[in-house]
């Protein structure tokens, strides 16, 4: 009996040291990837980038990535990009909705035990108030389908969802952490295709108006179809949205990944989430100049101007 006690107790000490150990610091190092140069590309007169921002999730560094400490409390942005271009104006995720408090209520308790929120306003009465009718917006471009990137989807049930089809098999096959994606997608999806055009390392993109002005990347992992966005404006400004590869900057400047138990909870694919993230490191150590906007670092998302100011 006792030598049963003290196996138990030696493997529920093994399991705690392992949990502690998980949020322990740890780089991730950067790929060696041949980067010459940035790609071209040719923004139209009249494209701008605005942000629309619906609220915060309080979280705390350790949360958001391995060495974050547990007393360093973060805002994660909840904050919807709006892309202007004359060809079609692209919303980039659409952060709470109005019924997000019955959204909130999806998730798994542990996931709402560990966090809270604060509302503004939706990305629907932003757009209203700046005089923005839903008919110009051409499409809403999902990074991923989690329910932070899509509860805002209830009040624009008439924009079409842009979508991979990698995405959009993962809203329709009632995965948990799609399930809201699935209930509030309208039925006119936007599948989008990759060509096998490489961009800045990687093997495939999408670039959406053919001026190289918004350029999608595959950056699976986060979910099986999240993507990557690089945006140029006609200032010669560029940013790269990382959707959820990261949630706070640090994600790449150290580089570090979330620690096991959240990407547990988000049940990732936890290498290729790695091989991303050193991948964009070595993109952030070679272009500085590029402007990282992880969809959820509040700090980073103060670079662009409020809806209705733009930047071109
Ligand atoms: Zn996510």
């Amino acid at each position: 009996m006792k030598l049963i006690l003290s196996l138990v107790m030696s493997i529920v000490l093994v399991l705690v040291v392992a949990l502690v150990w998980s949020f322990m610091p740890a780089k991730l190092g950067s790929t060696a990837i041949e980067l010459t140069d940035v790609p071209k590309a040719m923004p139209p007169e009249g494209m701008s980038i605005s942000a629309l921002p619906t609220g915060v999730m309080k979280s705390r560094a350790g949360l958001a990535y391995r060495g974050g400490r547990f007393d360093d409390e973060r805002d994660f942005a909840m904050t919807a990009i709006l892309v202007r271009h004359p060809k079609g104006n692209l919303l980039f995720d659409t952060g709470f909705g109005r019924n997000v408090d019955e959204h909130f209520k999806t998730l798994p308790k542990l996931m709402q035990s560990t966090t809270t929120y604060e509302k503004a306003e939706t990305v629907a009465s932003q757009l209203q108030n700046a005089g923005i009718s839903h008919r110009e917006i051409a499409g809403i471009v999902l990074t991923h389908a989690h329910w932070d990137h899509v509860s805002g989807l209830d009040s624009l049930p008439s924009v079409p969802l842009w979508v991979n089809a990698t995405e959009h098999e993962f809203i329709e096959s009632g995965n948990e952490h799609s399930a809201l994606a699935q209930s509030l997608a309208p039925h006119n999806f936007h599948i989008y295709q990759f060509v096998d055009s490489p961009y800045l390392g990687f093997p495939r993109s999408y670039d959406v108006w053919g001026d190289g002005s918004i350029v999608l990347v595959p950056a699976e992992g986060h979910t099986p179809g999240s993507v990557l966005v690089f945006i140029t404006l006609p200032s010669g400004t560029r940013y790269l949205l990382l959707g959820d590869l990261v949630w706070q900057a640090e994600g790449i400047t150290l580089p570090a990944e979330r620690p096991w138990l959240v990407r547990a909870m988000l049940g990732e694919d936890a290498e290729r989430v790695r091989q991303h993230i050193r991948h964009v490191a070595a993109i952030h150590q070679r272009f500085p100049e590029i402007k990282l906007l992880p969809a959820h670092d509040a700090r980073a998302m103060l670079e662009l101007p409020v809806l209705p100011n733009s930047r071109n």
